[in-house]
């Protein structure tokens, strides 16, 4: 065991303190990994609270999940993180944890991808959910696989949450933003409205990841729509944020909310979806039933 090792051995323990202090996981939940070299990985041991673990407690692995040194085994959801370093060569740790709002929103088939706090925007981007797999089988790598080349951040349905960075304080520290914009979610939602940044803010939030050294691991989707079907790994980030004329601020009531709310707020629709008022709709509906019975009687 070298010098550096060592400090990535007591750096996990420390993370693993800040997890459990922080309620992001209960009893043995979560786990954490950082990569030694391009053929190992360290990485916490399973039914150890992480709140309470030493550094001799950890396990080095191989890329496919071989121990290679270590007392104990690895976690059960260590394939999760095998996947990760796989599939992302630029990143050194892997934080899994059950932060209870951002996995409320998991379980809720919400995903963190609205337009709402700036530097969330410049930094995730989006949080979307990685589709549920039973924990401990080649399901959730396959899910997580789709979304790890676009995004450092995810939500696991019906599960928890996963976050990635280049040394492990980065990568939890993403776990903190993704808990904390997750509970600023709630608050609006009860609040009952949302002003969401305009596309067009987006795009100059967007451009400033560059100036300030953000090393975002894909950019946001042009228009904000899916990407096309078919595809098996996301390489944009899918941001809901209303077209505008000129606003950056744009108040909406969450219930209303939808990607084309464009329409509604004057901007030309993309898809030829428009939004009526009630009134508007209820004269429709009475022109069409009279249309339709004059047709009947005439
Ligand atoms: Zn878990």
């Amino acid at each position: 065991m070298n010098r550096a090792e060592d400090a990535f051995r007591a750096d996990i323990v420390e993370i693993g303190r800040r997890m459990y202090a922080r309620a992001y996981v209960a009893s043995n939940d979560g786990n954490i990994s950082i990569r030694l070299d391009d053929a190992t990985i360290l990485t916490t041991p399973k039914s150890v609270s992480k709140g309470f673990m030493t550094p001799d407690m950890m396990v080095v692995v191989d890329l496919d999940g071989k121990k290679i040194r270590g007392t104990r085994d690895a976690s059960s959801e260590l394939l999760m993180h095998l996947e990760v370093y796989k599939n992302r060569p630029d990143v050194r740790a892997v934080v899994h944890a059950h932060p209870p709002t951002a996995t409320g929103f998991a379980v809720a088939g919400i995903p963190l991808d609205r337009a709402v706090l700036a530097e969330v925007v410049t930094t995730l981007g989006s949080i979307p959910i990685a589709e549920y797999g039973t924990p401990s089988t080649p399901e959730l790598p396959a899910a997580v696989r789709k979304y790890i080349k676009a995004h450092d951040g995810l939500l696991l349905a019906n599960h928890g949450a996963l976050t990635i960075g280049p040394d492990v304080y980065a990568a939890y520290y993403k776990m903190e933003t993704i808990e904390h914009f997750a509970k600023i979610s709630l608050v609006t939602r009860q609040l009952g409205r949302e002003n969401l940044l305009s596309r067009e803010e987006v795009h100059r939030l967007q451009e400033l990841r560059g100036n300030y050294g953000i090393k975002a691991p894909a950019p946001i989707c042009a228009d904000g729509s899916q990407p096309a079907s078919g595809v098996d790994q996301a390489s944009c980030q899918i941001i809901e944020a209303p077209a505008s004329r000129g606003a950056r601020l744009i108040p909406t009531d969450p219930a209303d909310f939808h990607p084309h709310v464009a329409a509604a707020l004057g901007a030309p629709a993309l898809d030829g979806e428009i939004r009526l008022s009630y009134r508007e709709l209820t004269a429709l509906i009475e022109d069409a039933v009279k249309a339709l019975l004059g047709g009947q009687h005439g």
